[in-house]
């Protein structure tokens, strides 16, 4: 999972999220903490992200319902697409699996994208290769845009 945030606070919100997470999610692993530029309006805080791993016992949709739930939980107020918000947590990968309906696309559509999303995935994957087995490779992301942050 990847999660973000900009707004109140954002390294605690991300914090909470993960420890609401841990309820559901077994053997959580957490990449390094980055700060970002957000993407689209430049008028709003940069970024936290981060990526996750871990083993669940609920469906995809069941997770994506939880992660609904700890987004409202974190009040979560959606105002303009690419906008601020406290949290945003996104499914990357469901182990191999692939599906594409209208809640859910998994892997996720962005992934390969975003270097915000590649970048602390690559902590968790050294080697690369994704749930999928498709090769992520670390040259071709602009890392210069991330900031680690020590935690
Ligand atoms: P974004 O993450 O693109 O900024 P939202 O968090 O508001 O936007 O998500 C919008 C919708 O994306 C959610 O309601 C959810 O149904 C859908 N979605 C599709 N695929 C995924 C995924 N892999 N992980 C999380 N949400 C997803
Ligand atoms: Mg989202």
């Amino acid at each position: 999972m990847a999660l973000g945030s900009n707004l109140n606070d954002p390294i605690a919100q991300i914090k909470e999220a993960i420890q609401s997470l841990a309820q559901t999610v077994e053997g959580i692993q957490c990449a390094q903490l980055y700060q970002s530029k957000p993407l689209g309006p430049q008028d709003q805080p940069d970024f936290v992200n981060t990526v996750i791993s871990g083993h669940t016992a609920l469906t995809p949709n069941e997770l994506l319902t939880k992660i609904q739930e700890i987004e409202l939980q974190q009040h979560r107020v959606k105002t303009q697409h690419w906008g601020p918000r406290t949290i945003d947590i996104d499914i990357l990968f469901y182990g191999n699996l692939r599906m594409n309906t209208p809640e859910l696309t998994i892997p996720h559509k962005e992934l390969f994208n975003r270097a915000f999303v590649t970048i602390p995935l690559l902590d968790l994957i050294p080697n690369g290769i994704t749930p999928t087995g498709d090769q992520l490779d670390r040259n071709s992301y602009d890392s210069s845009t991330l900031v680690r942050i020590d935690t």
